[in-house]
């Protein structure tokens, strides 16, 4: 299949940061005939060409939207959060929401840290268990072996974008063509979802690494997985299991959160408000060709928000079941794959908790006493008041995990 890899475009796009430089619009790999087939009575425009799956942005993201825009209202309270100051305009990222449950004040420092500004990577792949923006050989490793399974499905094809509603339109697109591609193929990677979750009033964004629908007659809950590369064969530490947990309890509650507001309430004027985009303005040249080809009829930004939404309207809750793998970096075997169920309350407290932070309403947390052993692979120990070098390691750490999710 062909390959679209997207470079922008014009002098508009001169304060767009390098990570941005480069979306990419993905096709999917030549697959086998379908596996599902549904009925679609709402989307003319995904169903006649579902081949021609999900685009996917390879290393621009949501948050290098925030870059292009600016404001002059009157500074306010909240313009002093993390939320804000960090995460205005891109929506909070999944794994800022893994790293803040990892430690609080390591996330804190992290925002701040030159390091993490001048950091040329985006900064969800910048983490690592450990506070620093380094780029591991693991972590290299796993961004490599994340390409691959996302070649494996898709095929990238280069996209010239010239403002921030191409950016965020590259993302439905590949959100639209990904659904299809799961709808007709079974199966999809690296797909983005930007969802509004309406208890906490907030953005968040994200990539699942992999969705796989069922071969169970009437089972239509597609099943998101999460894959986690291991420098090392062994099977990580309990934190950081519970950190994937995490991340996929947070997925399925984005992906639920879009489904059940695709009817009624979906939240497309906060959309084009928070993220300051102009519904009205013309997606550029090779978006709308990306379009064309992917049968998908949008010439303005409003119209893929409306298949967008449309898309959302076809799909069931995602699979209470959530999946967890470990593989080794060493021979690609799995390691580990770990099932569990989704736990509503549980995460929504998880994410309300999170919330409190970036909104300010409390000052960073630290470790809990068990878990102090991760401020022995902290960037920031010297400059934590919370550290003491006395706490005894009771738990190994893998610096070998990946940690290149979304
Ligand atoms: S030293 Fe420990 S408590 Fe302090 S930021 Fe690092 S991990 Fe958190």
């Amino acid at each position: 299949m062909a390959s679209i890899d997207a470079a922008l475009s014009s002098a508009a796009c001169s304060s767009v940061t390098p990570a941005a430089a480069v979306p990419a619009v993905h096709s999917p790999a030549p697959a086998p005939a379908p596996r599902i087939r549904r009925n679609s009575t709402s989307i003319q425009s995904v169903t006649t060409k579902a081949k021609k799956g999900p685009f996917t942005c390879s290393e621009s993201d949501i948050e290098d939207i925030g870059s292009f825009a600016s404001t002059s209202r009157k500074k306010s309270r909240e313009d002093d959060t993390l939320l804000h100051r960090f995460r205005s305009k891109r929506g909070l990222f999944v794994t800022d929401i893994t790293r803040t449950e990892w430690c609080e004040k390591q996330m804190e420092f992290s925002l701040f840290s030159e390091e993490w500004k001048n950091h040329e990577a985006k900064p969800d792949l910048a983490f690592v268990y450990g506070g620093g923006s380094r780029k591991s050989k693991a972590m290299r490793a796993g961004i490599d072996r994340h390409a691959q399974l996302e070649r494996e499905v898709l095929e990238s094809m280069e996209v010239n974008v010239s403002s921030r509603e191409d950016i965020m339109a590259l993302k439905l697109v590949n959100f639209i063509n990904g659904v299809n591609q799961l709808l007709f193929e079974g199966l999809t990677r690296e797909l983005p979802i930007i969802s509004f979750d309406f208890a906490q009033g907030i953005w968040i964004v994200g990539k699942i690494d992999e969705i796989w629908m069922s071969n169970a007659k009437n089972d239509h809950n597609p099943v998101l997985v999460e894959i986690k590369t291991r420098y090392r064969d062994t099977v990580p530490a309990e934190s950081q299991k519970r950190n994937g947990r995490i991340q996929l309890m947070c997925y399925k509650y984005l992906w639920d959160n879009l489904v059940a507001h695709a009817d009624h309430d979906f939240p497309s004027k906060q959309l084009f408000d928070y993220f300051e985009l102009n519904p009205r303005r013309f997606l550029c040249k090779d978006l709308q060709t990306a379009c064309v080809d992917s049968g998908i009829s949008a010439s303005r930004l409003s119209d893929l928000v409306v298949c967008y939404q449309n898309t959302c309207k076809m799909l069931s809750p995602a699979s209470d079941k959530l999946v967890l793998r470990y593989e080794s970096q060493r021979d690609q075997s799995v390691l580990e794959e770990e099932e569990f169920m989704y736990d509503d309350g549980w995460i929504k407290n998880e994410i309300r908790s999170c919330v409190e932070f970036w909104t300010g309403q409390r000052e960073a947390s630290y470790v809990d006493e068990e878990e102090e052993w991760k401020c022995g692979f902290c960037d920031f120990v010297s400059q934590c008041p919370a550290y003491t070098d006395d706490s005894e390691s009771t738990e190994t750490i893998s610096e070998d995990d990946d940690s290149s999710e979304g």
